[in-house]
């Protein structure tokens, strides 16, 4: 049987040659590079290539990135380190209603130590309207954080606006670039941004890997104490092996990126074209062009998405309802709510997520594949089908 893995907004493979550079720094250069020694030295010289290499992609200095053990770590600590370096400047944040969750719980963590948090909505199609921030912002407004890229639904928020707003106002704009870097240009002088988190495994790196983007000056309280590490904010032996995988994966990731995103947003626009003529009942989650090159979500009239994705898994088709982070809860998307589909729309939904290891073969496969797994489970429930041709 075919294997298709159509799920890289979930994760990804590690890409070989990550695997490869990675490999040394567990079993040959395993120093603590705190250490003066030998093995401490070349540990430390490693950390800083990584850390020249990340800061390059991004058009940012050496200084300005810390590293952590992921996206989610680097979500919190932008969020609680504002918040706690300044909140005697005042204690409103503003943020979306579809951030991801590493995002949205640390933002109710914060409503409970006394901050107060404007949720703002989108529009049927996932995107933050200017206007809505503009309003939201109040004196005591302390931080912004919007997220750059959708990892559901895929929508590319206009940051750039929304950066104009933060800076006339002085407030700290953070932005959730996970699911951006290797798909979309992310500059952060051009992005405007303050902060910025990013996550290794979502670009053919390692696990347990991300950085925070810092700009110099901005005063942020680290969320982990300890040895000093990370320039004071982020303290503990130093994870060499991914740090030195997560920039390998940058690197890859950000050469060719027009090339890149290109192909795959050809791949992405077959699928999508394909999908809507042939198969009745079914529409896209999510803006038709702002959106991620390697994001497709749909949605099928009368279909149970988790029943999809196991009929599609039984073909060789991994895909995903919503996020897998919160695929193990039984309540529908938070971001296919926020686009005001009801619970029934929101469940009927499916997220296919390509990357650049995804083939013309694998497009075809899915579009032979799912036109029959929907007729199947329609089938199955004969008195649902037939309200699709009222
Ligand atoms: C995956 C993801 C995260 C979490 O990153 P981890 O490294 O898995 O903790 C945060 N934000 C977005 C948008 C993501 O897609």
């Amino acid at each position: 049987m075919k294997v298709v893995y159509m799920d890289n907004a979930s994760t990804t493979p590690v890409d070989p040659r990550v695997a490869e550079v990675m490999h040394d720094y567990f079993v040959t250069h395993f120093g603590n590079a705190s250490s003066i020694h030998e093995f401490g030295r070349e540990a430390r010289e490693a950390i800083d290539n990584a850390r020249q290499v990340v800061a390059k992609a991004i058009g940012a200095e050496e200084e300005e990135i810390i590293f952590t053990s992921g996206g989610t770590e680097a979500d919190n600590l932008a969020l609680k380190g504002i918040a706690f370096s300044d909140e005697y400047e005042g204690k409103h944040i503003i943020t979306s209603v579809i951030e991801h969750p590493a995002i949205l719980k640390t933002a109710k963590f914060l409503e409970k130590q006394g901050f107060e948090v404007t949720y703002l909505p989108v529009d049927s199609e996932g995107l933050v309207s200017v206007e809505d921030v503009q309003n939201a912002i109040r004196p005591d407004t302390i931080l912004i954080s919007v997220m750059y890229a959708n990892n559901e639904i895929g929508t590319v928020q206009p940051l750039e606006e929304i950066s104009k707003l933060a800076r006339e106002n002085n407030i700290v704009l953070h932005t959730d670039a996970v699911q951006a870097i290797g798909k979309l240009d992310v500059d952060i002088n051009k992005l405007g941004v303050d902060l910025l988190s990013m996550s290794s495994h979502k670009i053919h790196g390692p696990k347990g890997v991300g950085f925070l983007y810092i700009r110099k000056g901005t005063v942020i309280e680290p969320l982990l104490h300890g040895g000093g590490h990370e320039y004071n904010l982020r303290s503990g032996t130093e994870n060499v092996p991914g740090i030195v995988g997560f920039a390998k994966a940058m690197e890859l990731a950000t050469i060719e990126l027009d090339k890149k995103a290109n192909y795959m947003m050809q791949l992405r626009d077959k699928l999508i074209d394909g999908v809507l003529q042939r198969i009745k009942g079914s529409y896209l989650n999510g803006h038709r062009t702002k959106r991620l090159p390697n994001n497709a979500n749909f949605r099928f009239d009368q279909i149970n998405g988790e029943a999809l994705i196991l009929d599609l898994d039984m073909n060789g088709i991994s895909a995903s309802t919503g996020s897998a982070c919160s695929s193990h809860e039984t309540d529908p998307s938070h971001v296919l709510l926020a686009l005001g589909l009801s619970h029934n729309e929101a469940e009927g939904s499916l997220r296919l997520t390509l990357s650049t290891e995804t083939t013309e073969a694998d497009i075809n496969y899915v579009l032979e594949v799912l036109p029959n797994s929907i007729s199947k489970l329609h089938a199955l429930h004969p008195r649902v089908s037939k309200t699709e041709f009222e």
